[in-house]
């Protein structure tokens, strides 16, 4: 059974990028770095944005990011999303440098993003999303 028929989060996946989601549903973050430059990117391409060197390679982030800005989502008709309302819309820097758009779980739309909140990567459903990091 295709349990992801209807959903509208997860891309469609090409030779490229299965690499990628094949790595996030075994837990771990994917990004890539660049020989020529040095410089990681997300999400995955083919050719450094940077400096448009083909030698770039897969790597696995550390899954630790900080929260650069959100917005929370109140309305969204597509699946899954409209059960998820609301929900929080995140861009994070990535430990690795990268900025990522995601999703930040586990704390409250109001009240409980800061700017610059240290993150940790958490899979929902195979998809990559950001929670805040607790301190034990
Ligand atoms: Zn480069």
């Amino acid at each position: 059974m295709d349990t992801t028929a209807g959903r509208t989060d997860l891309p469609e996946a090409d030779a490229f990028t299965r690499t990628y989601w094949e790595a996030a549903a075994q837990g771990r973050l994917l990004i890539r770095r660049c020989a020529g430059c040095g410089r990681a990117h997300h999400y995955p391409r083919e050719f450094c944005p940077h400096c448009w060197s083909e030698h770039v390679t897969w790597e696995t982030a550390s899954g630790r990011a900080t929260l650069y800005t959100w917005s929370v989502v109140h309305h969204n008709d597509l699946p899954p999303f409209a059960d998820r309302t609301p929900y929080i819309a995140a861009v994070v820097d990535l430990a690795e440098g990268p900025r990522m758009m995601t999703e930040l779980v586990g704390t409250e739309p109001a009240g409980g993003p800061r700017a610059g909140m240290e993150l940790e990567v958490t899979f929902r459903a195979e998809i990559p999303v950001f929670r805040p990091v607790r301190r034990v």
